[in-house]
């Protein structure tokens, strides 16, 4: 019945100012709830660690039976003002008990409030805002935008989307095609043509990270220039937390405007501090034409957001790009107090300094196990160990899997490793976590690889 094994294993008593187990793993009380989850819900749900989660405070996750981690998922990089900021439950509570917990085809003026603030807080030119509920959504919604604008300018022949291998932007069908993982796109079969992937410079598993080796590829799938409407990127890659050269950013840049190409930057992972800066693609120095939000919008309700220029957001007549929770306002009143706590409290600005402390540890970790971690990546509060089969750069989803797994044996949390081979620990603590406890997780995770290679 389980792909994940259920049986609890003993391990250590740990107890530290941030991090508390005192049970086996997983928890013996939690196995029928886990096995309740994985007797109704599809098979595809049991990647989950097993960790029942009772309440989340902060950078710490606490579970029913006395045991308290320090978080390095955020969730799944939601919780970037901290889980279960009171700032943000005393907003969603006033707006549940003022009674106005929908109001679809009608307007509010809390939905008002927040597309103002958005829009203010996105660079020129990109001062329109369609909220949705999603990232998928926000994913499908830019892939209609940027053919809509291809076709109004170049004809039906500029309807092609370009993305990146390994990348990831929704589980929907659209989302599916421009992402970059082939396993998850299989079952649609008849992938569209006007879709074209091409491999991401990340240095690492892609060697060349020049832009010309971009117009190389292109030209070898038969992509010009008048056949693309649009390039779409996570503005680090998900998989990976690989970042973009600056100067292929920026040379990208430049040839989207020479060829009235949409350049939108998937920012559902990078946005609202998460890497140090309250937009991920101000490490580029350059603004997309359109991008694509979700995640840390709101720390913990889901809500989304198409941030785009006039021109390509009023392509649509009234009433033809909508959705029903629109604007729920119950999560706008969430993003709005989260929104607050970013500013007021710099968390992009904690999250750099957090972050090189983060690195810095990441990369001695790195070079302590240079045989088996490949490479280290990311920026911020968010950041990628490859974990490779010993001297190559082949995937070790095994290994990258049980470090994964003795990390939350001894109290630090992380979801499972993703990426290509599924063998990136991937790293997103909170933005809000003190340096103390980056540098007490550092300390774990440094046991984790140690226990798990032994
Ligand atoms: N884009 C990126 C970069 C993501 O990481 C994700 C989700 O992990 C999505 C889009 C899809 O967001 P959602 O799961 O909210 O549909």
């Amino acid at each position: 019945m389980s792909d994940v094994a259920l049986a609890p294993r003993q391990v250590p008593p740990v107890e530290t100012e941030f991090r508390k187990i005192q049970t086996p793993i997983p928890v013996p009380e939690s196995i029928p709830i886990l096995e309740g989850l994985y007797r109704d819900e599809p098979r595809s749900m049991r990647g989950q660690g097993v960790v029942v989660w009772d309440r989340a405070e902060g950078f710490q996750v606490h579970d029913r039976w006395g045991n308290t981690w320090i978080d390095w998922s955020s969730g799944v990089l939601v919780a970037n003002a901290g889980h279960g900021r009171p700032e943000i439950a005393k907003a969603i509570c006033e707006q549940a008990n003022k009674t106005l917990l929908h109001n679809y085809c009608f307007p509010s003026e809390i939905r008002a409030e927040l597309v103002e603030r958005l829009a203010k807080l996105a660079p020129d030119p990109l001062d329109k805002v369609f909220l949705l509920t999603t990232g998928a959504e926000t994913t499908e919604a830019a892939i209609k935008l940027a053919r809509t604008h291809g076709r109004a300018v170049g004809g039906d022949r500029k309807i092609g989307i370009v993305s990146y291998e390994g990348a990831f932007h929704g589980r929907t069908m659209g989302a599916q095609m421009i992402g970059g993982i082939p396993a998850l796109k299989e079952w649609i079969v008849n992938l569209d043509p006007d879709m074209a992937q091409v491999p991401f410079p990340d240095g690492f598993r892609c060697t060349d990270t020049s832009f010309d080796f971009f117009l190389k590829t292109l030209e070898e799938k038969g992509f010009g220039p008048d056949r693309i409407a649009g390039v779409i990127s996570e503005t680090y890659q998900g998989g990976s937390a690989a970042f973009w050269p600056t100067e292929y950013a920026q040379k990208m840049r430049a040839w989207c405007d020479e060829h009235d190409i949409v350049l939108i930057f998937d920012e559902v992972q990078a946005a609202f501090g998460r890497t140090g800066t309250m937009w991920g693609f101000e490490h580029y120095g350059v603004v997309p034409d359109l991008m694509c939000c979700g995640k840390g919008i709101t720390s913990g309700l889901p809500l989304s957001a198409v941030i785009s220029t006039a021109d390509l957001m009023d392509q649509y007549p009234p009433g033809s790009m909508t959705s029903t929770h629109t604007g729920n306002p119950v999560c706008v009143a969430a993003a709005l107090a989260n929104l607050d706590i970013l500013t007021k409290e710099n968390l992009p600005q904690r999250a750099a300094a957090a972050g090189e402390v983060l690195h810095a540890g990441l990369r001695e970790i790195r070079s302590e196990h240079a045989d088996v971690c490949g490479a280290s990546m990311g920026k911020g509060m968010v950041a990628g160990l490859h974990i490779v089969k010993a001297g190559g750069i082949e995937p070790d989803a095994e290994l990258a899997s049980s470090i994964v797994d003795r990390s939350i044996e001894k109290g630090l949390l992380m979801f499972h490793p993703v990426g290509f081979g599924g063998a990136t620990v991937k790293i997103a603590p909170p933005l809000v976590t003190p340096e103390e406890a980056v540098v007490e997780g550092l300390a774990v995770l440094r046991e984790a690889i140690e226990e798990a290679r032994s």
